[in-house]
């Protein structure tokens, strides 16, 4: 008896990244932030530790109410969530039919293919041609599908769809997901200004704590969106989907805008730096607006590269896709999360020494 549904049996499973749990890596494999968050994010969550014998707020309203200061909405705008990812999940279980289509930029945020497995939905990715560019082939997909999922910048390239696309993007009827998960490392577009005029109630801005405000162990994310699609998707929720520490340290890092944008701007500069080393050893680097780099060596083979930084415990992602529209064969290569500069320098020696 198959007790599995045959959607479940047939996919392999999303693999997140490796997580070591030793302090005596240099983990540039996750895109992270390597400065840790506000100190009072600590603070809130020592003080919301005094009252876990009850539930959370279901809507987390303190945090709906930083969030919404921030990105000028009211807080009926926005959505909390456990994690980016989460938001992803309920998306999908409130907006698409299993008949109905999901499409994506390819090569791209891997989940999104997983999550169509899982909600038993036809999945049809939108390739980029050669140097990250979608062309109106793939364009056109956005018109059929019910849900277009966009990072934007994407994984692993770091690239950033023109806000002149986004109309290009939207579903004819369906909903356009900018998934703004690096969005504070980009230097240009707020969300706030591709949710008014035709796209109030077709588009929804994902974002997260887990990068720029350095909170990735945490799982906290939320969506931007007007309140109709928020409605529909609080029925989907689980009751308590934030705990009540998440919900405070979410406020409170969120409250302090000046700590993540310091955080951002050393990241920025770092990867700026990191950006004009990687060509003196033979890489092509992408020009990246995240907290990341994708880099490929003219030379040597990408996953020995990244077996030798790991024998010398420094941790980066090899990542190869199959189906791409510019060859035959597997694309592969390199997504080095920016850390610190001292971390940079450490995996410029050890590539030196590889190389
Ligand atoms: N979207 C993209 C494009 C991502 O790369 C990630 C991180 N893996 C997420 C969403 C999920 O972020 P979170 O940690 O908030 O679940």
């Amino acid at each position: 008896m198959e007790i599995v549904r045959p959607a479940i049996t047939s996919i392999g499973g999303y693999v997140p990244g490796e997580q070591p749990q030793t302090h005596d890596w240099i983990k540039l494999n996750t895109n992270e932030n390597p400065y840790p968050a506000s100190p009072t994010v600590s603070e809130a969550v020592a003080a919301a530790c005094h009252r876990l014998e009850v539930y959370p707020d279901s809507s987390a309203t303190v945090f709906r109410e930083a969030a919404a200061e921030v990105y000028g909405v009211d807080p009926d705008w926005i959505f909390p969530a456990n994690g980016s990812d989460e938001n992803l999940t309920i998306l999908m279980r409130t907006f698409v039919d299993p008949h109905e289509t999901i499409t994506y930029p390819y090569p791209g945020y891997v989940l999104y293919e997983t999550l169509g497995a899982i909600q038993g939905c036809k999945v049809d990715p939108m390739l980029y041609d050669g140097s990250w560019n979608l062309d109106c082939r793939a364009l056109a997909k956005a018109h059929e599908a019910k849900l277009a999922l966009v990072p934007n910048p994407n994984s692993p390239s770091g690239t950033l769809v023109d806000k002149s696309s986004y109309e290009e993007l939207l579903p004819d009827r369906g909903l356009l997901v900018l998934d703004g998960a690096y969005a504070d490392f980009a230097d240009r577009q707020e969300p706030d200004e591709v949710l008014t005029g035709k796209f109030e109630r077709r588009v929804v801005v994902t974002r997260t704590l887990s990068k720029s405000y350095s909170l990735a162990g945490l799982r906290f994310g939320f969506a931007i969106a007007h309140p109709d699609l928020i409605h529909a998707m609080t029925k989907v929720k689980d009751s308590y989907n934030c705990d009540s520490l998440a919900i405070a340290a979410a406020t409170a890092a969120m409250k302090d805008q000046a700590w993540m944008l310091s955080n951002r701007d050393r990241i920025v500069a770092t990867r700026q730096r990191a950006a004009q080393a990687f060509p003196e050893l033979g890489f092509a680097v992408t020009p990246s607006h995240a907290n990341f780099l994708w880099i490929r060596h003219e030379s040597v083979p990408h996953e020995r590269i990244y077996e030798e930084l790991k024998a010398r415990k420094i941790l980066i992602r090899y990542m190869k896709f199959p189906l791409v529209s510019w060859g035959d064969t597997e694309f592969d290569g390199l997504r080095v999360s920016i850390g610190t500069d001292d971390q940079i320098d450490a995996l410029l020696v050890a590539l030196k020494e590889i190389l």
